[in-house]
């Protein structure tokens, strides 16, 4: 293979990495992004908890005002009881025993019906106050919704980009003639995400190793495939980027 052609494969496959760079990216995207909304998620679980909780409170309460309607009505029936006893009593001890009756059941009425009373102002200012724990609820439930769109047209756009990539990686991939290096940067790709590198100034960019003389020799010759020794990434040279690179290390 020429030196020529083969350069033309080597600056083909830096560009096809930086396609696939993008590509690793948007399905990287498209995988962690429905992940931030597990926050407004957990948010949205801990109001309605809150929610609940609160309504059993409620519950709790307006059950205790059944329970004491019923003891009351349950008094009221003795006292009528008491009454019709009442009318028929023989003895003065029958009499006051009766009247003792309707008097302790009275009493008891009284202080269930306080004690309703009481409830019921309490079960108001709790509905009140159960407006906000809802309004929380609506709120986050809402956020959710818009976040979970938002995340829902994002990743849609990585998926559409990523399908728009593989079309121009086919293209390509067509025009790189040496079958060997393509295939070793594929094989390569799958372990890491940048597959071929350049050598500055005798270094490897990505693991920084020092390329040997006699393989530098042969990396920039460019006529096949070499690979780091230590981190096994294609290695490409060009002495326009060498250059450009000297320049910026100038300037720092
Ligand atoms: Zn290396």
């Amino acid at each position: 293979m020429s030196t020529e052609s083969y350069r033309e494969d080597l600056e083909q496959l830096m560009q096809l990495q930086q396609l696939d760079s993008h590509v690793y990216e948007m399905a990287r995207l498209e995988r962690e992004l429905p992940k931030a909304l597990d926050v407004f998620r957990n948010d949205l679980q801990q109001a309605e908890d809150a929610l609940q909780s609160f309504e059993a409170k409620i519950a709790e309460q307006e059950a205790e005002v059944r329970r004491l309607e019923r003891e009351v009505k349950l008094e009221e029936e003795r006292i009528q009881k008491s009454n019709e006893k009442l009318m028929a009593v023989k003895t003065n001890e029958e009499y006051h025993a009766a009247l003792k009756e309707i008097e302790r059941a009275k009493a008891t009425n009284k202080q269930c019906e306080d004690r309703i009373l009481e409830i019921m102002e309490a079960v108001e200012q709790l509905q009140a106050e159960k407006t906000t724990y809802a309004e929380a609820v609506t709120t986050k439930a809402k956020t959710l919704k818009e976040k979970s769109h938002e995340v829902g047209v994002k990743c849609t756009e990585a998926k559409n980009a990523q399908v728009g990539l593989e079309d121009k990686r086919k293209n390509f991939i067509v025009r790189i003639q040496d079958a060997g290096l393509l295939k070793t940067y594929e094989t390569l790709r799958k372990k890491m995400p940048q597959a071929i590198v350049q050598i500055y100034s005798e270094f490897c960019e990505c693991c920084q190793m020092a390329i040997p003389p006699k393989l530098f020799y042969q990396v920039q010759s460019m006529k096949s495939v070499n690979q780091c020794p230590n981190c096994l990434r294609i290695l490409y040279w060009h002495p326009e980027a060498e250059k450009s690179a000297q320049t910026a290390a100038e300037k720092k």
